[in-house]
């Protein structure tokens, strides 16, 4: 296997600690071929995918996790999400063109990072923190301070084409063993952002870790791939309404175009698909399909 876009775990033996290194090249330029987003939008839409695909594989769960930073200034949304098959897809969405800002935190005004986990079955589970760190690295250790009380450390780097990611975290049911914890994040916090996006996880690990013990998993492979379909749409639509739906469709000359933002895929909707359409009710939030 010839892939670059892989997720692998480590383990230190010797620490109660655990981790996960990523990388995504061939996957994130199918997400770019999509959407033509400016360099400072592909690095930080590339560093939220890196990091869905750490987040998720720190979850034993079926189904999907999204991240989805929102907020009121030029940039209004960035979404990534990572399946239990590893498969990712995201999105930018920009008012207008961005300032010069200098940190992800200027760049979204008032924002908030949302996760969602979205199991195949059961609840959904979201929690939210306000994006008042530095970077996503930041932002996401403080989710994980916040909310899971497990000490994460995150590093993250795109530079528009690849994008990289390593997560440390202390085991859930760890016993104390902070010294381990303490030196191991230091030596994480030595990483470069060119030494995550250059070396391969080996070499990496060693130049972080030669004294540590530590085990490299087999790499699993990570793609790009849109679950979109009509039905999802369908679910979609059923929150606009079925009047409306139907005086749309007659002003559009007969068919309703939905694009999936994801994957640029169109689905048709005509005046029989909307009749068809069972019961339209206005449960439900409002997501994209
Ligand atoms: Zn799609």
């Amino acid at each position: 296997m010839s892939s670059t876009d892989t997720i692998q775990r480590i383990l230190f033996e010797e620490a109660d600690v655990r981790g996960v290194v990523s990388r995504l090249d061939t996957s994130l330029a199918a997400v770019f071929e999509r959407n033509d987003y400016p360099l400072k939008v592909r690095q930080l839409l590339g560093e939220m995918l890196a990091a869905v695909t750490l987040m998720s594989s720190t979850l034993k769960f079926d189904g999907r996790l999204i991240l989805q930073a929102q907020g009121e200034g030029a940039l209004r949304l960035l979404m990534a999400e990572c399946s239990h098959h590893h498969q990712i897809r995201g999105i930018a969405r920009l008012e207008a063109a961005l300032p010069d800002a200098e940190h992800f935190a200027e760049l979204f005004q008032n924002g908030r990072l949302a996760l969602t986990i979205e199991p195949a079955q059961g609840q959904r589970y979201q929690g939210v923190v306000p994006l008042e760190q530095q970077s996503i690295a930041g932002c996401l250790e403080d989710y994980f301070s916040r909310s899971e009380q497990l000490p994460t450390r995150i590093k993250l780097a795109c530079d528009g084409k690849t994008a990289a990611g390593m997560l440390l975290q202390v085991l859930p049911a760890a016993q104390g063993g902070s010294e381990d914890w303490n030196r191991i994040g230091m030596l994480a916090e030595t990483l470069t952002s060119e030494e995550l996006l250059g070396l391969d996880n080996e070499s990496m690990l060693f130049r972080l870790f030669h004294e540590e013990n530590c085990r490299l998993y087999e790499p699993e492979l990570l793609e790009f791939h849109c679950d979109c379909s009509k039905a999802r749409c369908e679910k979609a639509l059923q929150l606009v309404g079925k009047e409306e739906l139907l005086q749309a469709v007659k002003e559009q000359g007969g068919v309703i175009k939905v694009d999936c933002q994801f994957c640029n895929a169109v689905y048709l909707f005509d005046e029989q698909d909307i009749q068809s359409m069972t019961d339209i009710s206005s449960a439900g939030n409002s997501t994209l399909h």
